[in-house]
């Protein structure tokens, strides 16, 4: 295709997706502030969450740390409580780095130089080119999970997702969409926020509503009746699975049940506090309560159950902690006092319907 008649299609695109956008964007929380802090908190939660569970996290988190300056005077363990049960923790300590960098060498002001932006500890093309579109409306790309099937489907690119060829091609047609967006009376944010949008609400991983897409008439895959069948995906790896028995040590009181957690100093649920996990069985003074699974991005963890209700002579020199087992399994606010894996949660959950009849 000739480059004028290449500008002029990207420019018909671009244009009628900013016009579905203006028309069928959702109000979420995060859009009725685009400073460049709360884009990055928001952009970071939605990383492998749905909208719907980040509304509520995204809200609170801004309460208790207003500002960068406010976020990297937390301590970790304030910082992971607040996060607890969105998962994929490691996010929220990245965040947490980020913007300590941030408060260090930028006075607290996230950097609008782009380079600057990407060099902050964490912050990789996608999130600093949403904090450049979103927050300092700059003509710069993103592709997101969205975004990438989106552009697939319009564009027909067929190496798989996360490829090197995929991606080299995605980040291309991103960036041209919203090159030129300022020029043609559009704001940045609206292109990259309006595909975006159209990946969650029209262009869905499964049967995609076409007939209510505004690219429906030059989207190749749709033309070709192929929608469904793109992006390809690389065939998975099966999960690893890890067994793990946890030892539950519990004290009844007449004020209620105490578990002894430990905080993780690293593994899987680093900067957590967990029930303690061992590669073996307790000893005979514990009792099977069941199992449980837990699936992390990678393994599977199967982890056999066992509770005693004996001391913790059993963690000699470990700066262990008495929790009352309510403030895990029950109410919420108080459950978010310390940053609690979901892995102990599920394990506490399951004394309410054991396998087994306690000892
Ligand atoms: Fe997606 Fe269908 Fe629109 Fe193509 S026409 S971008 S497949 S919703």
């Amino acid at each position: 295709m000739l480059e004028a008649d290449h500008k002029r299609k990207t420019a018909e695109l671009r244009s009628a997706l900013v016009s579905w956008y203006r028309e069928n964007k959702r109000d979420l929380p995060w859009r009725k502030n685009r400073r460049p802090y709360s884009v990055w908190v928001s952009e970071v939660m939605l990383q492998q969450t749905q909208v719907e569970t980040v509304k509520p996290y995204f809200e609170r988190f801004m309460k208790r740390f207003p500002t960068p300056a406010d976020l990297a005077r937390a301590s970790e363990d304030e910082v992971l409580a607040e996060w607890s049960g969105l998962g994929y923790y490691r996010r929220a300590r990245q965040l947490h780095a980020g913007v300590k960098e941030v408060v260090e060498r930028y006075g607290g002001e996230v950097p609008e130089d782009p380079d600057e932006r990407r060099s902050l500890p964490s912050v990789g093309p996608y999130t600093a080119g949403a904090i450049g579109s979103l927050a300092f409306g700059k003509e710069e790309a993103i592709v997101d999970g969205n975004v990438a099937r989106v552009l697939s489907r319009l564009h027909f690119v067929e190496a798989p997702l996360y490829s090197a060829a995929s991606q080299k091609a995605l980040w291309k047609h991103a960036a041209a969409l919203v090159e030129g967006a300022i020029a043609s009376g559009a704001k940045p944010l609206e292109v990259n926020e309006g595909l975006m949008e159209l990946g969650a609400l029209v262009c869905r991983p499964k049967s995609p509503a076409c007939e209510k897409c505004p690219w429906n008439t030059a989207c190749e895959a749709h033309q070709r009746g192929q929608a469904d069948a793109l992006p390809k995906r690389k065939p998975k790896k099966k999960k690893k699975v890890l067994e793990r028995h946890a030892w539950l040590v519990i004290k009844a009181s007449a004020s209620g049940d105490t578990v002894y957690l430990q905080k993780a100093k690293e593994g899987l649920f680093v900067g957590l506090w967990n029930v303690p996990l061992f590669e073996d069985k307790p000893p005979d003074a514990f009792l099977r309560v069941g199992k449980v699974e837990h699936i992390l991005t990678h393994r599977r963890l199967v982890i056999s159950v066992w509770r005693s209700q004996h001391s913790t002579d059993l963690f000699p020199g470990d700066e262990g902690r008495w929790v009352p087992v309510d403030q895990i399994t029950g109410d919420k606010k108080r459950s978010r006092e310390l940053g609690i894996s979901s892995l102990t949660k599920k394990i506490l959950k399951l004394l309410e319907t054991p396998e087994l009849p306690l000892g």
